[in-house]
C-alpha cells in the first residue's frame, strides 16, 4: 500500500573506530515521499546515507535494522543494494569530467544495460525534458559545466538507472541562490514519477519546503521529527535552523 515504507531504518548505529556518529536511528520513506534530513555539520548526515547505502569507508561498522521493499538489506553488498533499486548521490558529484554530457548520461543507465534491459535508454528523453541546460549541452565534455549544472547531470545519470529510492547528500551545496531553487523544484518534481527520496541538507528551509516528512539530526541521534510544515513552524527548528537562513 501507499502507506508501507519503501526503506525503513531502525536502531541503526554507526561507529569508526572509538567514534559512535549515529546511534540508534530509525527513519521511514514511503514511495512518492520526499523525507529531509537536517541537521548541522558533523551531525551523522552522510553517515546515515553512506549506511543504507552500504557505502561506509572500510572503517565504519553499521549495526542496526535496514528494511528496503519488505527485505533486511542491512547485510547486503552496495551492489545487490543498487541491483534492488536504490540510488545515492553523493556530495561530490563524481563525473567523467572528460565525457561529455551524454556520455555521462549514458553511464548511469550502465547497471540495466547489464542487466539485460534492452530499454536502458529509456530514460534519456525524460531526463534531457527535465534538464533542458543539459539537453542544450549534451555534446560537451562535463568539465565546461558550470556547478549547478554538475548538479544537474548528478541527478540526470541517477535518474537514467530508474531508482525506486534516490538517496541525494546535499544537492545544494557550493551552488548560487538561483540554481539551488531550480534544483529544488527539479526534486520536488520528481515525486511525481512516484520515486521515494531521501534528502540531506543543510538548507533547511528549502529542505523542508519541499519535503513531506523531516528528520532533525544532532550528534548521531534523531532530535526531532514530523511533518515537514510542522517542523518548519517549530520553534526549536526555526531559531535553530531556520533563524538566519
Ligand atoms: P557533513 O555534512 O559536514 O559531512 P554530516 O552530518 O554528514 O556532516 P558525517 O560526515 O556523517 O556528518 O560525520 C559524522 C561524524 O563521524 C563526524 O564526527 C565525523 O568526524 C565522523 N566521521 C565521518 N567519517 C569518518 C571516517 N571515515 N572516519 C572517522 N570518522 C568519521
Amino acid at each position: 500500500t501507499a502507506t508501507t515504507p519503501i526503506l525503513a531504518a531502525s536502531e541503526l548505529s554507526v561507529r569508526y573506530g572509538k567514534v559512535e556518529a549515529l546511534h540508534g536511528v530509525s527513519l521511514e520513506v514511503c514511495r512518492g515521499q520526499i523525507v529531509s534530513v537536517i541537521g548541522p555539520n558533523g551531525a551523522g548526515k552522510s553517515t546515515l546515507l553512506n549506511a543504507v547505502m552500504g557505502a561506509l569507508p572500510p572503517a565504519g561498522l553499521a549495526v542496526g535494522h535496514i528494511r528496503y521493499g519488505g527485505e533486511d538489506i542491512a547485510a547486503l553488498p552496495i551492489e545487490k543494494r543498487v541491483a534492488r533499486g536504490m540510488c545515492l548521490v553523493p556530495e561530490k558529484r563524481e563525473l567523467f569530467a572528460s565525457m561529455t554530457v551524454e556520455d555521462n548520461l549514458v553511464l548511469g543507465a550502465y547497471r540495466r544495460k547489464r542487466a539485460g534491459d534492452r530499454n536502458f535508454l529509456d530514460q534519456l528523453d525524460t531526463v534531457l525534458e527535465l534538464f533542458p541546460r543539459l539537453a542544450e549541452r549534451r555534446k560537451q565534455a562535463a568539465a565546461t559545466l558550470s556547478g549547478g549544472e554538475r548538479q544537474m547531470l548528478a541527478l540526470g545519470r541517477a535518474l537514467m538507472g530508474k531508482p525506486d529510492l534516490l538517496m541525494l547528500d546535499e544537492p545544494s551545496l557550493g551552488l548560487a541562490p538561483l540554481i539551488v531553487k531550480e534544483i529544488f523544484h527539479i526534486i520536488s518534481a520528481l515525486r511525481r514519477t512516484g520515486v521515494a527520496i531521501l534528502l540531506i541538507e543543510q538548507n533547511a528551509r528549502a529542505a523542508l519546503q519541499i519535503s513531506d516528512y523531516g528528520y532533525v539530526l544532532e550528534t548521531g541521534e534523531v532530535a526531532l521529527s514530523g511533518n515537514a510544515d510542522a517542523l518548519a513552524h517549530n520553534p526549536r527548528v526555526v531559531e535553530t535552523y531556520l533563524g538566519l537562513a
